[in-house]
């Protein structure tokens, strides 16, 4: 198990994610995203809209996913 913050997944927060893999952090990355912008934070509304730009252009966010995926594999295990 591993912890990453919204913070280190490009968010405004400390907020941290928990997971055994990068994707398990990512998804609760884009859930906190989606929660926290509808529930009136305009602090993530700018981390929100990359994330959605990521889905629509995967090819270009696909660099993003990598570099997430190499700091969650370069961070200690809990
Ligand atoms: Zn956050």
């Amino acid at each position: 198990m591993k912890t990453m913050t919204c913070k280190q997944l490009g968010g405004p927060c400390d907020l941290p994610h928990h997971g055994d893999t990068a994707n398990v952090v990512i998804k609760a990355q884009d859930k906190h995203l989606n929660e926290i912008v509808s529930s009136g934070d305009d602090a993530h509304k700018s981390a929100l809209q990359e994330m959605k730009g990521r889905w629509k252009h995967p090819v270009a966010g696909m660099g993003w996913y990598r570099k997430a995926k190499r700091d969650f594999a370069a961070l200690p295990e809990d």
